[in-house]
C-alpha cells in the first residue's frame, strides 16, 4: 500500500450499517441506551459499557473550526488546496470531514450540511457542504 492511501477493506457490522445509511442518503449515528452519548462516526460499544442503538442524524451542523490543507498526501494531491472541517451538530456531537467550499467564503459558525459522497462504485464517504 502506498503512503497516503486508505485501506477501505474494513468490513464490520457497524461499518456496513453506516455505509448502508449513506447509500440511502442518511447520516446514521449510534447512541448509548444507558448514558445517551451519541457517536458519529458510529461506534458499536459505549465506553460506559452500555448498549448502543442506531439513530438518524439531522445532517445540518455549524462549522465549529476548519483548516485549509495546502500540501496534501500524494493520493489526493490534485484536490489541494482543500478544507478539513469539524462540524457541530444540534446534539453537540462533532465530526471531522472534508468541506467542499471556497476557503475564502468560510466563517466559523456558518451552517453546513454533512452529505454522502460516492467516491467510486465501491467506496462511499461523507463531506460537508455549505447550506
Ligand atoms: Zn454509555
Amino acid at each position: 500500500m502506498d503512503f497516503g492511501y486508505v485501506n477501505w477493506s474494513t468490513n464490520t457490522a457497524v461499518v456496513e450499517k453506516w455505509n448502508e445509511g449513506l447509500t440511502q442518503g442518511k447520516i446514521m449515528a449510534t447512541r448509548c441506551t444507558s448514558c445517551q452519548q451519541v457517536f458519529l462516526p458510529p461506534r458499536g460499544h459505549c465506553p460506559c459499557g452500555g448498549d448502543v442503538e442506531w439513530i438518524e442524524m439531522n445532517p445540518e451542523a455549524e462549522l465549529f473550526t476548519y483548516t485549509v490543507i495546502m500540501f496534501a498526501p500524494e493520493s489526493i494531491a490534485d484536490r489541494a488546496p482543500y478544507v478539513v472541517a469539524i462540524g457541530q451538530f444540534e446534539n453537540g456531537v462533532r465530526m471531522l470531514a472534508h468541506l467542499f467550499a471556497n476557503p475564502n467564503a468560510l466563517k466559523v459558525g456558518m451552517k453546513v450540511k454533512l452529505k454522502p459522497e460516492q467516491l467510486d462504485k465501491n467506496r462511499i464517504t461523507v463531506k460537508y457542504v455549505p447550506v
